[in-house]
């Protein structure tokens, strides 16, 4: 059986406990591989690896960190099938999301924040005969990324790109769940010629090795994307220490149907933003607000699409919705399906497991899943679900949706479909997300601001956001 290993001051090395987790194929449900249940003792090994490793990275030209990027986004591009088939296997998705969706941008993070970093600059201010001031902006020193399950390759790299072009060095953890690429990533910084200690890759469980990158002093900023619950916690945890934060955090978007939209483009659209990757993104629409009088025609082809998607093996060609990542979140899933039913929900499609044949019948495997009739401020529509339950809810006029849409604790993305430009600035500007898709979903330019409102997050990830949180900003006032 596979053996992950940790990845410290340059070396594949084993935890030092010697301990395992048992890593599970979700689409058998079996076990297929180990990973390293690693504790503080290990976060302090790679602190002491990053320290020896800070002053010559953070001193290296931008142009010089950049060609080892490369030399590492290329050796991606080699290697990208192994990687997509290990996603695949690992996470549950299907084998051509990870094809052409997640590795290819896990490969475009590392080139963006490459390239990027050679035309980051600071600014200057001037005072006119009297002074100058200019910015200075340099590397943060050791810094911990913190990544969950359900885009691994694709979010871990989305943090550690920028952090590293900047000059820190990084000590990350994978989710637990689906430690796989991001082991596969630390043989490919090997063989790029990554200097030892820039990067240290520490597996295991969040509230144990997690928790010790959290609260290590000589780890100063903490980039995080998971729960929001979890982000409560790290919050408490380095706020009294003045850490730096970022944290992306939990969503429950809003898909917000007007009936002056393209309506085939809305509909196709909408299932795509459903049950892409098992309603597994964060950027998921899990609650479809349509206007009234398309309701019915809405709901008929939007279950008529949603019944073709095939649920199967993720490796399988004709595979459109894999397998759920892990058994506790299956059941998770499954009991807000329930919830849902308690509520009053109107089941329209879907609501239960999938039985597979031969290695695949112990897979976690759950329909596609549409209700309607519940209201917009009950459990089912308030609350993260994370999985391919969405519920269908008419409303009447803009200010109705906008209620209902900001309604919820989160503020991460909405979409709005309509073809009235007035409008969609108007829903643009009043809905409280971070990300607002105008009939399209999930398009994303890397140099934008990305995060999200209230509990959805703190701070920006992406582009010039990016390099800003990974850099302390000094002002030099000089008088002339
Ligand atoms: P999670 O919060 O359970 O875990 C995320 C990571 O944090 C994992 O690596 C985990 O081991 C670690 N962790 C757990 N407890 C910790 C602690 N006490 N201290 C430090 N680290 C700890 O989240 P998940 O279940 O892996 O991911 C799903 C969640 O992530 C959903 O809520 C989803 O919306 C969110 N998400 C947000 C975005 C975004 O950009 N806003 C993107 C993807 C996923």
């Amino acid at each position: 059986m596979q053996k992950i290993l940790n990845y410290i001051n340059g070396e594949l090395v084993e935890p030092i406990s010697k301990k395992y987790l048992e890593n599970i194929n979700p689409a058998t449900g079996q076990i297929y591989s180990q990973c390293p249940d690693s504790d503080e003792r290990d976060i302090e090994l790679a602190v002491k690896s990053a320290e020896s490793a800070i002053d010559s990275w953070s001193n290296m030209s931008a142009s010089d960190r950049s060609k080892i990027m490369l030399t590492l986004a290329g050796l991606m591009e080699r290697d990208l099938d192994k990687l997509a088939i290990a996603e695949s296997i690992d996470q549950g998705k299907p084998l051509w999301l990870a094809k052409n969706g997640e590795i290819p941008r896990a490969i475009s993070n590392i080139h963006f924040f490459a390239t990027g970093i050679e035309h980051f600059s600071s600014e200057s201010h001037s005072m006119g005969k009297h002074a100058i001031n200019y910015t200075l902006r340099a590397p943060i020193g050791i810094v911990g990324c913190i990544s969950p399950w359900n885009l691994p390759l694709y979010l871990f790299t989305w943090k550690i790109a920028p952090a590293i072009a900047a000059g820190n060095c990084v000590i990350a953890k994978p989710s637990e769940i689906t430690p796989m690429t991001a082991f596969l990533f630390a043989e490919l910084c090997i063989e790029a010629g990554l200097p030892k200690g820039v990067l240290n890759i520490v597996n295991g469980l969040g509230p144990k090795v997690g928790s010790a990158i959290v609260s290590h002093e000589k780890i100063t900023a903490i980039s995080f994307t998971g729960g929001t619950k979890t982000g409560e916690e790290i919050a408490r945890v380095a706020g009294p220490k003045f850490k730096k934060l970022s944290l992306e955090l939990g969503g429950k978007n809003p898909n917000i149907v007007f009936a002056d939209c393209n309506f085939e483009k809305a509909v196709s659209e909408s299932v795509r933003a459903s049950f892409t990757n098992q309603g597994e993104i964060c950027l998921c629409g899990s609650r479809i607000f349509i206007e009234r009088s398309i309701y019915e025609k809405f709901k008929t082809e939007f279950v008529k699409q949603t019944a073709k998607l095939k649920v199967g093996n993720p490796l399988a060609e004709d595979t459109k919705v894999g397998a759920i990542a892990s058994q506790q979140h299956f059941d998770k899933i499954l009991s807000y399906i329930e919830l849902a039913k308690q509520e009053g929900g109107k089941l329209l499609f879907g609501g239960n497991t999938v039985k597979l044949e031969g290695e695949n019948a112990t897979g976690f495997f759950i329909l596609p899943t549409v209700f309607e009739n519940l209201p917009f401020d009950c459990k089912t529509n308030q609350e993260e679900i994370f999985g391919p339950l969405v519920t269908l809810i008419p409303f009447d006029t803009e200010d109705d949706v906008l209620t209902m849409a900001n309604s919820t604790q989160f503020g991460l993305s909405c979409t709005i479909w309509t073809e009235n430009l007035a409008r969609a600035h108007n829903i643009a500007a009043k809905v409280k997300s971070g990300i607002v898709w105008v009939n399209c979903w999930l398009l994303r330019d890397l140099r934008t601001p990305f995060g999200g409102m209230k509990s959805s997050g703190v701070g920006r990830e992406g582009g010039l956001e990016a390099f800003r949180f990974f850099t302390e900003t000094k002002n030099v006032c000089v008088k002339l």
